[in-house]
């Protein structure tokens, strides 16, 4: 039996007026999602322990059986897996702008590609400690890695929270770690002031030991591949050791490569007993806030990724399991750590015939910690 997990990232959502007190879910309606729900069993789970954020990388670490209570280590740490970066300690490091003490912008001022990356090698070139480096990702985004060990890891910010706020109150304090951040972020600024760069400091935070999630293949006794559009997913699934596949031309929105990520869903079945296909585009939409916009999204998913992978599937050797992660309400235009709606097709039924938020409620499966889901997919 091959198992497959579909997660479309942010899908869930509240009613929303302007769509007649549906959810976009609801409103669009969607064909093949409708399918799995009426071939399948349905319930809520709830994906965000009590206390932590909603986070996709938590969210996702939950549906995977992976208790983040006891793993997660923030999310620099996963990054830098997705990134194949090597040390102990790894902090998300922005290259931000600052003016006067205050955080004026999160991405360095715009700062592009080419650009930021010229920036993160001037950092490593100046650098003095040989237990420190700098990597750099996408655009303002980076990672500070630390080669060696430190007792307490500081409590830190993300700088897009703190926007126009001054900076002062929010630098890590106490410590021998946060001594140094200090030290290397007003360092930092005369290094990219040599260099004239647009960003003018670093900003170090979500700092975390290196994640030492259990193996996916020791956990479940099955050969696991990750599909993402994003690098969070990806760090989760190099954490757990599942074999990560990129597809080219992903573009993280409604404008994605959907033809590539299925055809690499049902390519990665034949050499894989479960895979995992995560897109981005439909809770990209939710931060958008347009509710039409997500209706359409959402359709352009069942299409092209539910109803073709239906299409093509051998749907008796084929167990799915559809879930997101965690809404991403419209109205709000962030995540909510509330519960989602999954059903797991498996050859029973439960009377549920629509894939909605209110609907799965009365699915059989009923509201589930979503650290069972694995469980419950695979009959364990
Ligand atoms: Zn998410």
């Amino acid at each position: 039996m091959k198992h497959l997990i579909l997660i479309p990232d942010g899908l869930a959502d509240w009613e929303v007026e302007e769509l007649g007190n549906k959810t976009p879910l609801d409103y669009a309606d969607p064909e093949n999602m409708n399918y799995l729900a009426k071939e399948g069993i349905c319930g809520v789970a709830e994906t965000i322990p009590d206390g932590f954020e909603p986070g996709s990388d938590i969210a996702n670490m939950t549906i995977l059986g992976v208790d983040p209570r006891r793993y997660y280590t923030g999310r620099g740490p996963i990054e830098a897996m997705a990134m194949g970066v090597e040390g102990r300690i790894f902090f998300r490091c922005n290259l931000v702008y600052v003016e006067k003490g205050v955080m004026v912008d999160y991405s360095g001022n715009r700062i592009g590609n080419e650009e930021a990356r010229r920036a993160f090698e001037a950092l490593n070139k100046a650098c003095s400690y040989d237990f420190v480096s700098f990597h750099h990702g996408v655009s303002f985004r980076g990672i500070l890695s630390l080669h060696s060990e430190f007792d307490e890891i500081p409590r830190t910010y993300p700088p897009h929270d703190i926007m126009g706020e001054r900076f002062e109150k929010y630098l890590p304090a106490n410590g021998s770690l946060a001594k140094l951040l200090n030290e290397l972020m007003e360092w930092s600024v005369e290094v990219l002031a040599e260099i004239e760069s647009r960003a003018n400091m670093i900003w170090p935070w979500s700092g975390g030991k290196r994640p030492e999630f259990p193996k996916f293949a020791e956990k479940y006794g099955l050969r696991g591949a990750m599909i993402s559009e994003v690098d969070l997913l990806r760090g989760v699934g190099k954490a757990m050791d599942m074999d990560v596949i990129e597809v080219a031309g992903a573009t993280a929105y409604m404008d994605t490569n959907y033809r590539g990520l299925a055809r690499a869903t049902l390519k990665a079945l034949k050499s894989h007993d479960v895979v995992v296909l995560h897109t981005e585009g439909i809770d990209e939409v939710g931060h958008e806030g347009e509710a039409e916009k997500k209706v359409e999204a959402i359709l352009m998913y069942d299409e092209k990724i539910v109803g073709y992978l239906l299409d093509r599937l051998d749907l008796d050797e084929t167990k799915i399991m559809l879930i997101p992660d965690h809404p991403t309400p419209v109205k709000l235009r962030t995540h909510v750590a509330e519960e989602v709606p999954f059903v797991i097709k498996d050859g029973k039924r439960d009377g549920v015939s629509r894939f909605t938020e209110k609907e799965c409620r009365k699915g059989k499966l009923g509201r589930v910690d979503g650290l069972r889901l694995m469980e419950l997919l695979m009959g364990i």
